[in-house]
């Protein structure tokens, strides 16, 4: 059985906010946001992380960038601007193993990250 909880949300087996969704990709209201926009862009596909991208499924990732495109139009930060975070490992504490890339906008982002 998957224990995965980013795959029970894909099948929503879990509830949550869904903002956008195709074949490929969901996206999903964070939990506990960051920013006024914080959005979860997941793969469909169970991808651990990062480092388990290969040719077989980085078709998933080009998806998701096509979806950034369309979600942070709707969300009214495409002009603004927005930033995407992907947290790989633990030095970057990288929480959930599934592949997410956080979208993060509507209010100025400080830089450089902590
Ligand atoms: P990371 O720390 O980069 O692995 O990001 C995991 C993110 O998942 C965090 O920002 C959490 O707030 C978010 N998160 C955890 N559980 C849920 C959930 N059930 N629904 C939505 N977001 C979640
Ligand atoms: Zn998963």
């Amino acid at each position: 059985m998957n224990e995965c909880l980013f795959c029970k949300i894909a099948n929503k087996e879990i509830p949550s906010t869904i903002v956008y969704e195709n074949d490929y990709v969901i996206a999903f209201e964070d939990i506990s946001p960051e920013a006024p926009v914080h959005v979860l862009v997941i793969p469909k596909k169970h991808i651990a992380s990062l480092n388990d991208i290969n040719i077989e499924n980085s078709v998933y990732i080009a998806k998701i960038f096509e979806a950034i495109s369309i979600i942070s139009r709707e969300q009214g930060i495409n002009e603004t601007g927005y930033r995407i975070v992907s947290n790989c490992g633990k030095d970057a504490m990288q929480t959930v193993e599934h592949v997410h890339f956080h979208l993060l906008g509507k209010r100025s982002l400080k830089w450089p990250p902590g």
